[in-house]
């Protein structure tokens, strides 16, 4: 991403944890990048997962944002806050760039009830991040079942494991379906599995035990 960076860059992206791979950048590699990104060029750190990280070593974004001016952290209520449909998240920004972003913005392009919404989840947070921890254990259990299966996973780092299939993404897929879960696959490449309650990620678990027997 350094390298397809030049004179005409104005925004970089960087998705952490990635959707739909689950993985994410570490402190060091995050601050070696940061470094190196020409002062102008803005940062978007998309952190709509961030509350399913368990593992210290993946920065909070607000670290940076603090100090530098080109940083802008962006967050959502659609997922840990189950909110999604509402349509509401934030951004966190220096006053210079919030101010810019206003001015684009549509008037009232958060809803009253959405507002409402998210202080009422922001009130919940305890109940709502016990459930958030029981999701990262179970999607830490899909990973580990899976992996150990012999399929081609890795850590996630969000509320999905991504499964890297290549050829085998439809029938994967299509194996899923007949057990009653869906799957969002990637043809070619792979699936994306939302962790869900324990009884359907058994069945995945199930299906990846099943298909793994199969010769390819
Ligand atoms: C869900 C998601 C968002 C936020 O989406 P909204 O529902 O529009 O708030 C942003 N980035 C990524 C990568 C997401 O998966």
């Amino acid at each position: 991403m350094l390298e397809a960076i030049d004179d005409t860059t104005r925004v970089v992206f960087i998705c952490n944890p990635n959707n739909p791979t689950g993985e994410a950048v570490r402190r060091d590699e995050l601050i070696e990048f940061l470094d190196a990104v020409p002062s102008d060029v803005i940062v978007v750190l998309d952190e709509a997962y961030r509350e399913f990280i368990t593992d210290s070593d993946i920065p909070d974004g607000l670290e940076f944002e603090r100090e530098r001016d080109n940083v802008v952290v962006i967050r959502t209520f659609s997922k840990a806050y189950g909110l999604a449909g509402l349509r509401v998240g934030f951004a966190i920004a220096s006053p210079h760039l919030a101010e810019g972003t206003r001015k684009t913005m549509i008037p009232f392009g958060v809803s009253s009830i959405a507002e409402a919404a998210a202080v009422a989840a922001l009130q919940s947070e305890d109940e709502l991040f016990a459930r958030v921890r029981h999701l990262a254990a179970e999607r830490d259990r899909v990973w580990h079942a899976l992996a150990g299966q012999g399929w081609n996973v890795h850590p996630s780092h969000a509320n999905f494991v991504w499964m890297r299939l290549g050829n085998r993404t439809e029938e994967f897929a299509a194996a899923c379906e007949e057990a009653g879960i869906t799957v969002r696959a990637f043809p070619g490449e792979g699936v994306r599995i939302s962790v869900a309650e324990e009884e359907a990620n058994d069945r995945v678990i199930d299906v990846g035990a099943q298909l793994s027997s199969v010769p390819q």
